[in-house]
């Protein structure tokens, strides 16, 4: 997996790519076979949601250039993948899932995989869309489901010099935004390329899709 699909397609930071590496990924993903797990693909989750494909987890993780000891903000924990690469990387994350059943589920993957991450992962329940003003502002943030526009509330809760990665567009294909907070009024943003994630549902996501 780290060599073909990760390096391949240009993962450079020797620690994503040593995480990735490490990271048991069937046990994020109870009921398939191990060989299914590494496949080059986005994989179905309970409740109708998937877990990210390997790139897509790599490539999120190296674009928020994580610090030691960084406070980091996911919304959609899903299966809990992410946000274990993110601590394993050695972020204190927070992580808002919008079902409560994936939430307790990831709660329990995480806590029974142990190790220095998962200490320090805090899984909560909610809409996300809005983030999560209270732990603001974030070393960064990261969505992983699909929003049909950026959230300002994203934007205003980052710290300067940090990035928000967040998948934008029809809920077909999105492409993968980078926002990065230069100043306190300023703020970049570029396309990382095409993606393809589950929509995001909330007040900031696709409003209309029934809960
Ligand atoms: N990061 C996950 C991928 C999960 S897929 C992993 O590594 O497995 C996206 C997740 O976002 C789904 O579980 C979905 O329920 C959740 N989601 C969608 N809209 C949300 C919202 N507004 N707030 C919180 N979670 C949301």
């Amino acid at each position: 997996m780290v060599a073909q699909q990760l390096r391949r397609r240009g993962i450079r930071d020797p620690r994503v790519l040593e995480v990735m590496g490490s990271m048991p990924r069937e046990v994020f993903v109870p009921g398939l076979p191990a060989s299914v797990a590494y496949d080059d693909r986005a994989l179905p989750i309970d409740s109708g949601q998937t877990i990210s494909q390997p790139y897509m987890v790599a490539r999120m993780s190296e674009l928020l250039e994580i610090q030691p000891g960084d406070r980091i903000l996911e919304v959609g924990t899903g299966s809990g993948y992410q946000a274990a690469v993110l601590a394993t990387l050695g972020a204190r994350v927070t992580s808002i899932e919008r079902h409560a059943d994936l939430a307790e589920s990831a709660r329990e993957r995480l806590a029974g995989l142990g190790g220095e991450g998962s200490a320090s992962i805090d899984v909560r329940v909610g809409d996300g869309s809005l983030g999560e003003p209270e732990g603001a502002p974030w070393d960064g943030i990261v969505v992983t489901a699909g929003a049909p526009s950026i959230p300002d509330a994203l934007r205003e809760q980052l710290a300067v010099g940090a990035r928000l990665v967040i998948p934008v567009g029809p809920r077909e294909q999105q492409e993968l935004m980078v926002v990065e907070r230069s100043g306190p009024n300023d703020w970049g943003e570029w396309s990382d390329g095409a993606c393809v994630f589950v929509p995001l549902v909330g007040e900031a996501g696709w409003s209309d899709i029934e809960r």
